[in-house]
């Protein structure tokens, strides 16, 4: 049986994700990532674990026919592969940043300006679309720096929480890209493959759909069912049995994370009792 072939970052901020990711869509992986090549238990899939500069190459070129890592390195990389979804983790922004004594005046600050960084063609292609001249110093690693030694007058680099561009003396000032862990595929996947790549996508948007989202089974009298249904909408309606106590339900549904506490409290003003919320692990919608 043929084997769909992913690529992971070997060693990083989405390796531990990534193979969680698998997990959740019952994919068991064994031996961690010690080895460059893996099989799973019960799957036909293969793990490649690379260096996530190197995965849009090699997804491009076949020798991985998926492969998962930041949308930053896609754009920079400019190989000719599908991003086919987002993943949700791994979220991080591009920005430009400069010293924070500078006082800065938009954009057209970095007219004539040396900026260094280690996504010089995301950089280039920004500055070129808004006809601002900017000189790229590019290098491979501990951009941050740059500046405090003289190397360049700003930086454009990752930022997630900004704590590594206070330390270093400079302030965030224009967001360029922002990114998240991806799922590429190579454009000519036979079709074997692509059902496989559909059936694990299938696995990952249920898996997807749960985040976020909890169980809620409730009893109320039957008077409030009508009202509670507006609140609590399900995936296409609430499930509602009659309890052996006369005049009451139970009501079952999902809810949003987002407005979960809003609701509770609407809910016991309603009369709901014996509210009891669980996780969902999975929900095929
Ligand atoms: P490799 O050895 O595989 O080349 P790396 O040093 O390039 O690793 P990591 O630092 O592990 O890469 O980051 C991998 C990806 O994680 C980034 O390309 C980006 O998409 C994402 N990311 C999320 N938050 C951050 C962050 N705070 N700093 C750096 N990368 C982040
Ligand atoms: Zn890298």
């Amino acid at each position: 049986m043929e084997k769909i072939k992913i690529a992971i970052q070997k060693s990083g901020r989405l390796s531990e994700k990534s193979l969680e990711l698998l997990g959740e869509c019952g994919i068991k992986v064994a031996n961690g990532n010690r080895k460059l090549k893996t099989e799973a238990k019960n799957f036909p899939m293969e793990i490649l674990f690379l260096r996530d500069d190197d995965i849009p190459q090699y997804v491009e070129q076949g020798v991985a026919d998926i492969g998962i890592l930041g949308e930053n390195e896609v754009w920079e990389k400019e190989k000719n592969v599908d991003i086919i979804e987002k993943l949700g983790f791994g979220t991080c922004r591009l920005s430009l940043a400069i010293s924070k004594d500078e006082e800065y005046s938009g954009l057209a600050y970095f007219n004539g300006k040396r900026i260094a960084t280690s996504y010089p063609k995301i950089l280039k292609k920004f500055f070129s679309e808004k006809g601002i001249n900017v000189k790229i110093e590019e290098i491979g690693g501990s951009v941050e720096i740059a500046t405090g030694i003289g190397l360049a007058d700003g930086i454009f680099d990752i930022v997630s929480t900004g704590s590594t561009l206070i330390m270093n003396g400079l302030k965030e000032v224009d967001t360029i890209l922002k990114s998240e862990a991806v799922m590429i595929a190579n454009q000519q996947l036979s079709s074997a493959k692509t059902q496989l790549l559909n059936e694990l996508l299938f696995r990952i948007k249920s898996y997807k759909n749960g985040l976020g989202r909890k169980y809620i089974l409730l009893n109320a009298p039957n008077e409030a069912i009508p009202d509670i249904i507006k609140l609590l909408p399900g995936m296409r309606s609430p499930s509602i049995l009659p309890l052996a106590d006369e005049g009451w339900s139970s009501v079952h549904s999902v809810l949003n994370e987002d407005d979960f506490w809003e609701k509770i409290d609407a809910l016991k003003n309603l009369g709901a009792e014996g509210i009891l919320v669980i996780p969902i692990e999975k929900m095929i919608v």
